[in-house]
């Protein structure tokens, strides 16, 4: 989810047209309310737009010529005004009155009741506005949109993280603390490596292995304590499988290093050598100079 700083509108003017960050251009028409009454998957900039800056019918606007034949009562400019953080008005044809744009863009599920007006379609009548809006703003179905937009609005401005990034975040903690218990383990390993020490002993859990690695933990090392503890036999990533498995890593590693840096060299020479070990298997032994 991006924040509201990627959303950079171009004009604060409500009549004049925007552009959001992925550089489309949101044309006046397309902040009229109206255009999106049961319409889902709202690009998130133009929602975050829509509830800021909807288009708004000017103060000359002949709010008359909208009224339907039976209707004598017509919406009141200084209505936007005095509701502005929620009421808005279409001009669309086919859907002229009023609406909650809060409950367009976030409309509510419906538990009991018809949506009717300032919902799923306008307002229009206007005599009873006051008393109707009252009732709209008291109902649940606002007041489950308002927490909505809350949220919504809270996300685009940075100030919490949405769901998904929540659940990265998560995943990353988690990965982080593996990477924190696997590092005593391959620099033990390695130790036993450079200084030519077997890594097991008579059995499979005793050896310079495991001494040294508990050697770490009584130096304080909690979390590879925490690790021994706390995960089952076969998680604990100290067996002579999972040995065997980075040794081999490392040597893959070591490998690449060794080839990368005779590739970057001016010249190389190469110097081969076999011989069969105590089982009777042909060893060949490379030494590289560069
Ligand atoms: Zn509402």
């Amino acid at each position: 989810m991006e924040s509201s700083e990627l959303c950079v509108v171009e004009s604060a003017s409500v009549t004049m047209n925007t552009k959001n960050n992925r550089g489309h251009i949101i044309l006046t028409y397309e902040k009229d309310i109206g255009n999106y009454l049961n319409v889902e998957n709202i690009d998130d900039c133009l929602k975050h737009e829509l509830l800021r800056n909807p288009w708004v019918p000017n103060t000359t606007y002949d709010f008359k010529s909208d009224l339907k034949s039976l209707i004598t009562r017509a919406f009141r400019h200084q209505w936007l005004h005095e509701n502005g953080s929620w009421l808005t008005y279409s001009a669309l044809e086919g859907v002229k009155g009023a609406f909650c744009r809060i409950c367009v863009l976030f409309k509510p599920s419906i538990h009991r009741g018809v949506q009717g007006g300032f919902i799923i379609k306008p307002f229009t009548k206007y005599k009873d506005f006051h008393a109707s809006s009252k009732i709209h703003l008291s109902s649940n179905w606002h007041t489950e949109s308002m927490s909505r937009a809350k949220d919504f609005m809270d996300i685009m401005n940075g100030k919490t993280i949405s769901v998904i990034e929540q659940v990265n975040s998560g995943l990353h903690k988690e990965i982080e603390t593996n990477r924190l218990k696997l590092k005593p383990i391959i620099s033990t390993i390695l130790f036993c490596g450079t200084h030519d020490l077997p890594l097991r002993g008579k059995k499979s859990d005793s050896g310079v292995f495991h001494d040294l690695l508990n050697f770490r933990i009584e130096s304080g090392y909690e979390i590879l304590k925490d690790h021994f503890l706390t995960n089952v036999g076969n998680a604990k990533y100290s067996s002579h499988r999972t040995q065997n498995e980075l040794i081999t890593l490392c040597g893959k590693i070591l490998k690449e290093e060794i080839v990368c840096e005779a590739n970057a060299a001016n010249a190389f020479s190469i110097i081969a050598d076999e011989s069969a070990d105590i089982s009777g298997v042909e060893q060949l032994t490379i030494v590289i100079r560069f």
